[in-house]
């Protein structure tokens, strides 16, 4: 599933080559996504200059002079950049046409992935408004969680995957921060010392900056714009290792289940 690094790598990858395009076309092959498509839907962005990409969440934002296009991958999407006209592949459900003759084409076999197009503000779309703050933002801070979590009862990781606590901390990235806070994922929240939160809180913003500057971590559904994988995959330390060596101490990382999700964590690094 894309996380967080992955979204924050494809922004990246399509800025340059939507920033200032016109989108001439949106060519539709397939409507439903996990949301339809509305039928007015190419015609509300045909003719519409991109004027920047940006990211809240998981979330694109395709930002036009007359709205914004929300794009969310779901569990398998991806954007590509390819020659508008060129043969589609199975999957390939939408392109966005642009004047420079290329087209951003999404592929979603498992189609979770979804696309609106708002012409109000995107922060008040009700697949925004709630959403915590980023990760690696400023509000995201030690006082922040500090006060998010007391008299919390839940265990640390699945309140840092409460994307009304924090957004972008996905399965992979909290198992990873919690590993190189020294934190135990099965803590209570609100059990966490001053000084755990504000390990914790640089943790989460340093695995995320690590994943982001080698492009993400999904080697199976996920590609960059360019067609290639990511790389974060080799530098984990617990996130799907169990039984193998922590590369700290030796001892075999452990894997249960939490919130339907599994975590993985070393019993003698984490406490
Ligand atoms: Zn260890």
């Amino acid at each position: 599933m894309p996380e967080l690094p992955e979204v924050e790598t494809t922004r990246r990858g399509l800025e340059p080559v939507m920033r200032g395009r016109t989108i001439t076309a949106v060519e539709v092959a397939e409507r439903r996504l996990r949301w339809a498509l509305p039928a007015g839907f190419e015609a509300a962005l045909a003719g519409r200059r991109v004027t920047g990409v940006g990211r809240r969440a998981k979330y694109l934002l395709i930002e036009t002079d007359g709205g914004t296009l929300i794009v969310h991958l779901g569990m398998s999407g991806s954007l590509r950049v390819v020659a508008a006209g060129s043969a589609r592949a199975p999957h390939d459900h939408v392109d966005l046409v642009l004047d420079s003759g290329r087209a951003v084409r999404f592929n979603d076999p498992r189609r979770f992935g979804s696309m609106h197009f708002v012409r109000g503000p995107a922060a008040v779309h009700k697949l925004l408004r709630a959403l915590g703050p980023e990760p690696l933002g400023d509000e995201f801070d030690a006082e922040y969680l500090w006060r998010r979590t007391r008299r919390r009862k839940v265990a640390i990781k699945q309140l840092l995957m409460n994307a009304a606590i924090v957004v972008g901390v996905g399965n992979i990235y909290a198992s990873e921060a919690l590993f190189r806070a020294r934190i135990s994922p099965r803590r209570a929240a609100g059990r966490l010392s001053r000084a755990e939160v504000g390990r914790l809180v640089l943790a989460v913003k340093r695995v995320l900056a690590a994943a982001i500057k080698v492009g993400g971590t999904t080697l199976r559904d996920y590609v960059r714009t360019d067609g290639s994988p990511g790389y974060f995959r080799q530098k984990l330390y617990v996130y799907e290792r169990a039984g193998l060596p922590c590369r700290v101490c030796g001892t075999p990382v452990r894997q249960m289940v939490q919130g339907q999700r599994s975590t993985y964590w070393c019993p003698s690094c984490q406490r």
